[in-house]
């Protein structure tokens, strides 16, 4: 098969190392790809935003299956146009990807399918979102109703906070002015990550993870894409998966098929496990990064296979297998990031990549044989052991082996599990 994959970040480089395992693969290009991709596929300069370029691209060079990896060119479309050239793609349409792009559709399909997530109202104008809040007081949740990088939510324990944040998005702080915003109760209790394959209408449970989403040690710091990740989650009980794809999961599936815009793809359910159990803090309609670095480091099962049967409809009867081991990633950012930082920087020989461990790129660009930064994070250095514990510290070996003084990383991936491992440890 030849295989067209869109995107340039870690979850690329870490879903074309995947799939340039498979054996059913004859080519595969990415587009516009990164200095890691250029190892394991063909990098092409063809732009994701120019659906016509893309879907030309495809016809000529005879791709079988299309996948797309980051938000944009979902939640813009790009799936219908490829689909409507009579060409296979992984990707949920433009409606369906509206469970990411707006998070007021995704609330309304929670109270019409009885999903738990935290109580809220919408507003399209500032003055009564404003009276809402004075009225509700704090902590209180103000989200940006559109994509906005993940940059969109302010959670708010002053009503100053609040008030700014209301303000901020009808200002246009975080994407077109004049839309609207989404205020939630607070909800307490540890996040964890849980994604699944969908053909529409069959589930395929894929696995848990969590991630870090501040930019310091200690959780401190302004929110980024994600500063490292882990999988499994051993937060995420057997129960709380299955409670997860019982109460969240199947109704959400059910609900977009009965609109009229089945869910074709992967869903990445962000949830907060409360004390009443698990409750929807949003989705995402494609990977996670870096979580996708670490699921694909424990996936034993052929990518090229549940991709495809996911875009034909044909998941039933497919499972995915997974190693037991841990694999947890620490992402290498610009100094800077995720405020301006330099582009361009040296990065020094990387260590080898063995089975159990391996660095994916995200912002890197070749450059003769020097490596060079390209973007705020810069490498996921990814490493599978028995324990979060060993995971990190054999990441953490490599990262020693890394000379590049613009970069930074977090040293504290990981945290809450090794606690957890810890304390179990003491339990016996
Ligand atoms: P979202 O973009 O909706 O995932 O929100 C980003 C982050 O804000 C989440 O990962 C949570 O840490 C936090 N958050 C969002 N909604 C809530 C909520 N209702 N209660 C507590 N924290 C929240």
């Amino acid at each position: 098969m030849n295989i067209l994959l869109i995107g340039s970040g870690g979850r690329e480089h870490a879903l074309a190392w995947k799939l340039s395992q498979s054996a059913r693969l004859t080519k595969l290009f990415v587009a516009p790809g990164n200095g890691g991709t250029s190892l394991v596929a063909e990098n092409v300069a063809v732009d994701p935003t120019d659906h016509a370029g893309v879907v030309a691209f495809a016809q000529r060079e005879r791709i079988d299956l299309v996948v797309i990896g980051p938000d944009a060119p979902v939640v813009a479309g790009l799936a219908d146009d490829v689909r409507a050239a009579g060409i296979a793609c992984f990707g949920p349409s433009k409606a369906a990807a509206q469970l990411e792009g707006s998070k007021g559709f995704t609330k309304a399909l929670c109270d019409e399918m009885q999903i738990p997530t935290a109580t809220y109202r919408r507003f399209d104008a500032e003055a009564p979102a404003l009276a809402y809040v004075r009225r509700h007081g704090v902590p209180i949740v103000i989200k940006y109703d559109g994509l906005a990088l993940g940059k969109g939510v302010t959670v708010a324990t002053t009503l100053a906070a609040a008030e700014h944040a209301v303000r901020d998005c009808f200002a246009g702080a975080f994407g077109a002015s004049g839309a609207a915003v989404v205020i939630e109760d607070l909800l307490e209790g540890e996040e964890a990550s849980f994604f699944v394959l969908c053909d529409g209408e069959t589930i395929l449970p894929l696995a848990t993870a969590q991630d870090h989403k501040r930019a310091f040690d200690g959780d401190m710091g302004p929110n980024t894409g994600g500063m490292g990740a882990y999988s499994p989650a051993p937060v995420m009980t057997d129960d709380l998966v299955a409670r997860t794809l019982r109460e969240i999961i199947a109704p959400t599936v059910r609900g977009m098929a009965a609109r009229g815009t089945p869910y074709q793809g992967v869903l990445y359910a962000g949830l907060m496990l409360t004390r009443d159990g698990p409750k929807l803090i949003e989705y995402n309609a494609r990977f996670g990064d870096p979580e996708t670095q670490v699921l694909m480091l424990r996936l034993q099962s052929d990518l090229l296979e549940l991709l495809e049967a996911t875009a034909t409809g044909k998941l039933a009867g497919h499972a995915a297998a997974w190693s037991p081991d841990v694999a947890l990633t620490i992402v290498m950012a610009a100094k800077g990031y995720p405020g301006p930082y330099e582009r361009g920087t040296e990065i020094g020989a990387l260590p080898d990549d063995t089975p159990h461990r391996v660095t994916f790129h995200a912002g890197t660009v070749r450059d003769g044989e020097t490596l060079r930064a390209n973007g705020g994070r810069v490498l996921n250095i990814t490493a599978l052991a028995p324990s979060v514990a060993e995971a990190k510290a054999h990441a953490e070996a490599a990262i020693a082996q890394i000379a590049w003084p613009d970069g930074f990383w977090r040293h504290d991936i990981g945290w809450r599990a090794i606690s957890r491992e810890r304390n179990a440890r003491l339990d016996r």
